[in-house]
């Protein structure tokens, strides 16, 4: 549960991005990193291997079965879950509420299990967070991203097109939808919610 974070500060809000597999989250996110440096993108733990190309650090922490055990055990976590059925995903909680505290936007990029355990912590502690829900154009449009991007065989592809069906009714629990037809666009369209100028980067 997050009923330690500084609700009270009114100083940065926690922003929560989630929807389908294979929708772009992770391509948004990068795009959010990459032209917004003031806003700081969480670095979830995983039990999966990195591709080519993650960086350990950046992209993810990824930690062995027994490592993620430890960090749940230790109430590291702000939430975690189980995603496609296979490895483990979590999110840190300290850097969380550090860069809360600090006054820093926060955005945690997270499967819609774990943003249904941020909203009911946020809503015990009466935190500000804001929850997006990132849509596809369309079901076909993202069963081609999935083929597109190559990173999965066709067992976890069917696996993860299975819980993209049952995720896009999901849609209504959200604040707001962010409609994935351009990247740029969609990332402006979430640095707005974020309360930044959409303008490249150069902030409020
Ligand atoms: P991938 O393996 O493609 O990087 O990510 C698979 C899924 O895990 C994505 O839907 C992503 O949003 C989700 N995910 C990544 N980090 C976290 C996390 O910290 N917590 C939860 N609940 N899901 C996460």
């Amino acid at each position: 549960d997050i009923s330690a974070l500084p609700a009270a500060t009114g100083a940065a809000r926690l922003t929560v991005l989630a929807g389908p597999t294979a929708v772009g989250k992770g391509t948004v996110s990068a795009d959010v990193r990459a032209r917004y440096p003031q806003v700081w993108l969480s670095v979830s733990a995983t039990t999966r291997a990195p591709r080519p190309g993650e960086v350990d650090g950046v992209h993810y922490l990824f930690v062995s079965p027994d490592q993620f055990d430890r960090m749940v055990a230790a109430g590291e976590m702000l939430e975690w879950a189980v995603v496609h059925g296979r490895n483990r995903y979590g999110t840190p909680r300290g850097p969380v509420e550090e860069h809360l505290a600090a006054g820093v936007p926060t955005l945690l990029e997270i499967d819609l299990q774990g943003a249904r355990q941020v909203r009911e912590s946020a809503r015990a502690s009466g935190l500000d967070a804001l929850f997006v829900f990132l849509a596809p154009p369309s079901f076909e449009e993202l069963e081609r991203r999935l083929v597109g991007r190559g990173t999965e065989d066709a067992e976890e592809r069917e696996r993860r097109l299975a819980t993209a069906r049952v995720e896009l009714a999901a849609e209504a629990e959200f604040d707001v939808t962010i409609v994935n037809d351009d990247v740029r666009r969609a990332t402006d369209e979430l640095v707005r919610h974020l309360g930044l100028d959409p303008d490249g980067g150069a902030g409020r």
